[in-house]
């Protein structure tokens, strides 16, 4: 059921209401009977339902976006990123209020939202870059009186299924490069915080995004699911933890598509004992602790080299002690809380496992309240001494304000112990040694390598994502690799 006609007019939100999809240019209510709730982290308020859109939903969507295809892919590259630059001109003009909305409903102060929101400007920014990234080769005479040339076409409909962790940032990796370079694009945003979006997706019809270009649908795994059996889905682009990507790049394989599937991580921050370690020690805070550690690039583990090591934990224990924990819309605010109920439970279980494996918690953020805000999933910054790659809590992913405490004797034996761990995602070096940071780059296996940065994120125009258990496809996200991951190189072999 159509809840509007006008593509730019979504619907008021009510709270009572699930959210409705954005198909063919229109506010649809889905037709699933079952709805999750939205909570703001911090006050526990509802703000809004999420449909748990059924598979004719999906496939709706995919139909709206397969007829869209011809007219937008005829349409010249460059008044299609025409649109994209309208888009970046009103994300500039209404970023700090988006930025308040995402700070609602993630939980992570709004200087760190207009962050997130800033990323994904600049995404749509380097998206605009497409009549130049998209060009092809041409060779004349490739033998005599035969030309050869490629052409980059686009193949279709792209699909994306995306985590809480960016609700805003992470499609923008996708979408903006989707539709520049002529594909249309259905998007299933985190069932746990899908409001923002639907704001950004009514500023890209404002900007002139036609009917069907881009589309939304909402759920959970089984709205996922049916993107991924679709037939006419030519591609996915898939973001969240490491079980899922695996399972998604199997079954895109299974089906014949493009994926590319980045998963979770556990990244390790590695400190010599000749690095500024008032920098370093600053820089694992923010690593650490910021947006509530929820973030594939947070540091987890920071692993002190010989004397380093008690220098620098004096430090990181120092501060992490005196960090403002609170509510996300509060001035002040460092660090926010988790994103649910559920997950709050699941870090703080970690916690008791690391301890139970013989980690000691040298600061315990169990147990954490913020006064006046009793419903907030708070977790307090947590210090675990003593742990070890061979421990659960050595290995796995937390996804919360946890930092786990290492020793090493040498950048070998730190970057040994990196490679214990099955992820791949990133990974930081402080030193003033120009020679340790070379061998480190060299040897670390890692794809996302910081050198005196503690948050290793690349720019919009370099590729992001990571190896081993963090990653499963070949093209990354954003840069040069969004181009050839959404289009197909042709090559023409021609004779007059
Ligand atoms: P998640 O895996 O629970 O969910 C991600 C998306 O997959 C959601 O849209 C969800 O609805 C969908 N999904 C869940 N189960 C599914 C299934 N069985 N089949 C198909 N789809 C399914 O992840 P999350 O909790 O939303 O996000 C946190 C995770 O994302 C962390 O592991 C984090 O490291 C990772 N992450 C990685 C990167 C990166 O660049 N590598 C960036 C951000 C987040």
């Amino acid at each position: 059921m159509a809840v509007s006609t006008t593509a730019q007019s979504r619907p008021t939100d009510d709270v009572e209401l699930p959210i409705p999809n954005f198909i063919g240019g229109e506010w649809i209510r889905s037709s699933a009977s079952d709805a999750l709730p939205v909570h703001d982290p911090g006050t526990g308020e509802p703000l809004g339902r999420v449909p748990l859109s059924t598979r004719d939903d999906v496939h709706a969507a995919v139909a709206a976006a397969k007829e869209a295809f011809p007219a937008w892919r005829a349409t010249p590259a460059v008044d299609r990123v025409r649109v994209l630059f309208r888009l970046q001109a009103l994300l500039h003009e209404h970023r700090d209020d988006l930025a308040r909305d995402l700070s609602r409903e993630h939980g992570k102060n709004v200087a760190e939202c207009s962050g997130e929101i800033q990323r994904g400007i600049e995404n749509v920014e380097h998206a605009c870059c497409i009549p130049t990234l998209m060009m092809g080769d041409t060779l004349e005479d490739v033998a005599r009186g035969i030309d050869c040339e490629t052409v980059r076409q686009p193949l279709g409909v792209f699909a994306g299924i995306t985590p809480y962790n960016f609700p805003v940032m992470i499609p923008m990796w996708f979408w903006p490069y989707a539709v520049a370079t002529g594909n249309t694009f259905v998007l299933k945003p985190s069932e746990q915080d899908p409001l923002t979006h639907q704001r950004i997706v009514e500023l890209a019809a404002q900007a002139g995004l036609p009917s069907g270009v881009l589309n939304i649908v909402h759920g959970d795994h089984s709205a996922a699911d049916a993107i991924l059996e679709h037939p006419d889905v030519a591609g996915i682009s898939f973001v969240g933890s490491s079980a899922v990507a695996r399972m998604v790049y199997a079954k895109a394989a299974q089906t014949g598509k493009r994926v590319q599937a980045l998963g979770g991580a556990k990244n390790h921050m590695v400190v010599l004992p000749d690095a500024d370690l008032d920098f370093a020690s600053e820089a694992a805070i923010s690593s650490v602790f910021g947006s509530a550690g929820q973030r594939c690039l947070a540091n987890s583990v920071l692993v002190g080299v010989g004397e380093a090591y008690d220098r620098v934990k004096e430090r990181v224990l120092d501060r992490a002690t005196s960090l403002r924990v609170g509510y996300g819309l509060d001035e002040d605010t460092f660090m926010g809380p988790v994103i649910s109920r559920r997950h709050r439970d699941r870090v703080v279980d970690l916690i008791d496992q690391g301890e139970r494996e013989g980690a000691s918690v040298a600061l315990d953020g169990r147990g954490f309240q913020v006064d006046g805000y009793p419903e907030g999933h708070w977790v307090g910054p947590t210090v675990l001494e003593g742990v070890e790659p061979g421990t659960h809590v050595g290995q796995e992913e937390i996804f919360g304000p946890v930092l786990g405490l290492t020793r090493a004797e040498s950048v070998e034996e730190a970057i040994a112990l990196m490679h214990e761990i099955e992820y791949g995602n990133a990974t930081s070096i402080f030193t003033q040694s120009g020679r340790a940071a070379r061998e480190f780059r060299y040897h670390a296996g890692i794809s996302m390598i910081g050198v005196n940065i503690g948050v290793a994120a690349p720019m919009a125009c370099f590729p992001f994502g990571g190896s081993r258990g963090s990653f499963y496809g070949d093209l990354k996200a954003q840069g040069k690799d969004a181009v050839e991951f959404f289009t197909d190189k042709r090559v023409i072999i021609s004779r007059w």
